[in-house]
């Protein structure tokens, strides 16, 4: 069975069924366009996985309502990310700010001996203007701002740090990166080995995402009233506050976490499934640190992303369902200025965040977690 060799996804299907005799009436239903998703997304495609999606909110993000779409099925997630909107919105809303929007590559180059890495590095450093025009050459919207490097023997690592508007940016940065790479080496006689040498880095946990961020580093924060905490999510500041400590902190320390949360990686994989971002990147997106700390009245809750690789436009956005989920969040395509989009989706995405860990939090605090799985889960 040649599956790349055939000419559409009916014709693949055919062939899988006759050669295994399962029927996949499920998988050939799909609403996205083929030919678009078969150039841009996907080869030997055969139809389509489906997942149930649902909407938790509104949630009140910078003073903007917005619906906070997952993908998942995992039952309870919607229910308990819904109520934790609630009380944030009972509280005022969440504040939510990026920090730093800048996605990485890294390119690898192998030079004669450790005075030649210093040199190359020096080079860099001094040709740099150069050095982001080439990278941007080929984008209207790539931008270099830094270039960070590191030497290991005879091996030189260069950072690119890029504005990528509103795409995530991993292709575009890769063309770049690469089209620079191989223009320092023409001009530096150094070997040019690789576009990605595992010091960006992608898909991977890793501390440098963690210390340096990649992507958008974002934060979001509330202060929940006692009145809220106890009403809506049923226990109390003062148990939040000792079990952000015990769980959050001393737990995830101990247990030598990237990232000290309650259920991040939740939130993420399911609203970057609904919203067409690259799935594999919920690695670094699920470093999060998540904060519940008593204030008079109440408690001060914080999540700090580092690393939250999304976009509006590019990859997976523009197939159907992702597109109109994007739509629904009112932050689907370009954004005005260009990466306006992309940056509040990463403040949307961190806020839904926060309400998961103050939902989840106090779920744990109030000994309910167990309950609420198995009465929305099983
Ligand atoms: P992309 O679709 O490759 O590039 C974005 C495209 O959108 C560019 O053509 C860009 O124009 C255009 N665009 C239009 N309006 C824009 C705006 N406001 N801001 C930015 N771009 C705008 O997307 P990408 O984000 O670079 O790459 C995403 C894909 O990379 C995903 O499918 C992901 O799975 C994949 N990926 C690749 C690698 C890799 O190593 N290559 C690694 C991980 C993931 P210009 O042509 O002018 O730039």
């Amino acid at each position: 069975m040649k599956l790349r060799e055939m000419k559409d996804a009916k014709e693949r299907r055919e062939a899988i069924e006759a050669a295994t005799g399962v029927k996949l009436d499920h998988v050939s239903r799909f609403t996205f366009d083929e030919e678009s998703a078969m150039k841009k997304n996907v080869e030997n495609l055969i139809g389509a996985t489906q997942l149930p999606l649902g909407a938790a909110g509104p949630l009140l993000v910078n003073g903007e309502e917005r619906l906070i779409p997952l993908a998942t099925t995992e039952g309870a997630l919607v229910a308990s990310v819904n109520r934790g909107c609630t009380a944030i919105n009972e509280a005022g809303g969440a504040k939510a700010i990026v920090i730093k929007d800048r996605m990485t590559r890294s390119a690898l180059f192998r030079v004669k001996g450790i005075g030649e890495a210093k040199a190359l590095v020096d080079w860099v450093n001094s040709h740099f203007e150069e050095v982001a025009a080439k990278t941007g050459e080929g984008s209207r919207f790539l931008k270099v701002k830094k270039i960070k490097m590191w030497i290991v023997g005879r091996n030189v690592y260069l950072r690119f740090e890029c504005f990528t508007g509103d795409a995530m940016g991993m292709n575009m940065v890769t063309i770049g990166v690469h089209n620079a790479s191989e223009w320092i080496a023409e001009k530096t006689g150094a070997e040019y080995i690789s576009a990605s040498a595992n010091m960006c880095v992608d898909k991977k946990a890793a501390a440098i995402n963690m210390i340096e961020g990649r992507g958008k580093t974002v934060l979001a924060e509330v202060v929940l009233p006692d009145k809220v905490v106890e009403e809506v999510l049923k226990t109390t500041s003062d148990l939040l506050v000792d079990l952000a400590y015990r769980k959050n902190m001393l737990g995830s320390a101990q247990a030598g976490s990237y990232g000290f949360n309650m259920h991040v990686a939740n939130v993420i994989a399911a609203m970057y499934i609904a919203l067409g971002q690259d799935a594999a990147q919920s690695v670094n997106g699920s470093i999060g640190f998540s904060l519940f700390e008593r204030v008079e009245g109440g408690v001060h809750v914080s999540l700090k992303l580092p690393a939250l690789e999304v976009g509006t436009v590019g990859g997976g956005t523009g197939l159907a369902t992702q597109h109109e989920a994007l739509e629904m969040v009112g932050l689907a395509g370009s954004g005005e200025p260009p990466g306006s989009n992309a940056v509040k989706l990463a403040e949307v995405i961190c806020a839904a965040c926060l309400a998961g860990e103050v939902s989840g939090m106090s779920a744990q605090a109030s000994h309910q977690l167990a309950r609420a799985h198995k009465e929305l889960g099983r």
